[in-house]
């Protein structure tokens, strides 16, 4: 899975401060350092709706149908996907769990499942059924392209659903990559985050 920040809301965090400065008219304590204390200090008293005026847009690749369809579920998010019924997935690449790549005779099993729904998938084709009806027996394993925008309120819970120890694998680490990714450019705003030394997100306030 590759996961690519397309484009931010320029300068965020002072963005987020002006905003909530707005709400008690203290502009004039505005500094050029002043937006880490300020935007902390909103984010421990979950005063988020500030944190709805920026936006990020990732373009994610690689990743599988099982796994976007999770991510698809977060309503406040906006999605582009690489559409099953205009574009052939006869290239389409397969993603393969560890659980399976572990076990030779689990991965035979796989692997001879995936290419029988490959060959399901052109069969049907060459008899002249539509892309959008041959897709059916395509596996979740299928990978897929997704451009996700959000706010910045909404990927700090896409993150913390989808980052949390029960979460699914591969979603998981698609919200650890953006939890990376938004600690670099907004380190106040997701200063709370943590990936633990388990591996799932946390956070620490
Ligand atoms: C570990 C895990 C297991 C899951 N298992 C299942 C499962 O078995 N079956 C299943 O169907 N789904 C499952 N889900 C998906 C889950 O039920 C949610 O659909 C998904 O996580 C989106 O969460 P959300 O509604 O909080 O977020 P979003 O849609 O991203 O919305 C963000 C927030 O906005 C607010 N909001 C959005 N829409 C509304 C609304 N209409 N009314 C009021 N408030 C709103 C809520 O506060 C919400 O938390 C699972 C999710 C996780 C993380």
């Amino acid at each position: 899975m590759q996961v690519e920040l397309l484009a931010l809301t320029p300068d965020p965090e002072t963005v987020i401060e002006q905003a909530g400065r707005t709400c008690h008219m203290s502009h004039d304590r505005m500094r050029p350092d002043s937006s880490a204390k300020f935007i902390r200090m909103l984010v421990s008293k979950r005063h988020l709706s500030v944190l709805e005026h920026a936006y990020a847009t990732f373009r994610i690749t690689g990743i599988s149908r099982a796994a976007t369809h999770q991510l698809v579920r977060h309503r406040l998010c906006s999605f582009a996907q690489r559409s099953q019924r205009y574009v052939r997935e006869e290239a389409s690449d397969v993603v393969i769990p560890d659980s399976i790549r572990d076990s030779a005779e689990a991965l035979a099993i796989y692997t001879g499942s995936i290419e029988a729904s490959k060959q399901a998938y052109e069969d049907l084709l060459r008899c002249g059924i539509p892309k959008e009806d041959a897709r059916f027996v395509m596996p979740n394993a299928t990978t897929s392209d997704i451009v996700l925008s959000a706010n910045f309120r909404q990927l700090r819970h896409v993150i913390m659903t989808r980052g949390a120890r029960e979460a699914q694998w591969e979603v998981r680490a698609l919200a650890i990559e953006i939890l990376h990714i938004m600690t670099e450019h907004a380190p106040n705003v997701f200063f709370d985050l943590i990936v633990s030394p388990r591996g799932h997100v946390e956070q620490t306030h």
